[in-house]
């Protein structure tokens, strides 16, 4: 088999069109806030309520939000390339829980989660969909040190050496929805491609790191990617074009 284990790095592109905004890189706006004043640890000292409001109103919109085709295709690979003896390793960038809601089992959140926070004091991490605030006890230890669990700009993303040993073996690599702005990442294909790798990017447009790539596949990724993973299920093969 030539595809045997198979990366999938999804960004915020993959989850727009179940309406859920991309960060604004050219503006460095995200959800019209200055990335410093909610996704830097400085932000949580200066002001915590405002830190807590942000990530409180982005997870109660998740509430109403569904996966589009986009996301059913991966977790339709994850489920059938198995079969064949493979491997499918889903990464994301998303703090969304739209890999989970298509039925994806195992989603690497390398950014973290909207649906969960962590206390600073003890270290635990637990499942939370409400409204959280900074004078919130941690139920665990009791301590009013409770933060979103989202890894800020400036902060080191989770299960690093989960996806290096993964990106080591991989034979495809597949990037949807992202603009390949934000390290490390972004440096997922290089190190990819020096594993030679095959590495496919799917977006509406060449990204600004389009060369890392061996090609793209441009258009919406609702469209595009079922397409690919139909052609990979049926043939074995990566379709290179639409
Ligand atoms: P990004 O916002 O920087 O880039 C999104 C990319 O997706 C762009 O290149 C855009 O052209 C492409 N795109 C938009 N719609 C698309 C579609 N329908 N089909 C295919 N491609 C499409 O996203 P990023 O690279 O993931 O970096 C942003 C950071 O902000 C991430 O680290 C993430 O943690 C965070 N973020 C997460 C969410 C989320 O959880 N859904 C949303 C916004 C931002």
């Amino acid at each position: 088999m030539d595809y045997q284990h198979i990366v999938v790095l999804t960004g915020a592109g993959i989850s727009a069109e179940s309406g859920i905004p991309v960060f604004r890189s050219e503006t460095g706006l995200w959800e019209n806030h200055r990335v410093e004043d909610v996704c830097v640890p400085s932000a949580l000292v200066r002001n915590p309520k405002l830190v807590h409001d942000f990530y409180n109103k982005m997870r109660s919109g998740l509430k109403t939000k569904v996966p589009n085709a986009a996301h059913r295709a991966i977790a339709k690979l994850q489920q059938e390339w198995p079969q064949r003896g493979g491997s499918v390793t889903l990464v994301t960038q998303n703090i969304d829980d739209l890999h989970e809601k298509a039925g994806s089992m195992n989603v690497i959140h390398m950014h973290g989660e909207l649906n969960s926070l962590w206390c600073t004091a003890c270290g635990k991490r637990f499942f939370f969909d409400g409204e959280s605030s900074p004078d919130m006890s941690c139920p665990y230890c009791g301590k009013p040190t409770l933060r979103p669990d989202i890894v800020f700009f400036e902060e080191i993303p989770y299960h690093m050496d989960e996806i290096s040993a993964a990106l080591s073996r991989c034979s495809l690599f597949i990037a949807v929805g992202t603009s390949g702005v934000v390290y490390p990442a972004a440096g997922f294909c290089q190190y990819a491609r020096a594993q030679r790798a095959l590495c496919v990017e799917f977006n509406l447009e060449r990204s600004a790191v389009a060369t890392n790539f061996n090609y793209g596949l441009y258009g919406k990724a609702s469209i595009t990617l079922p397409a690919f993973v139909e052609h990979l299920l049926r043939t074995g093969e990566p379709l290179t074009q639409q």
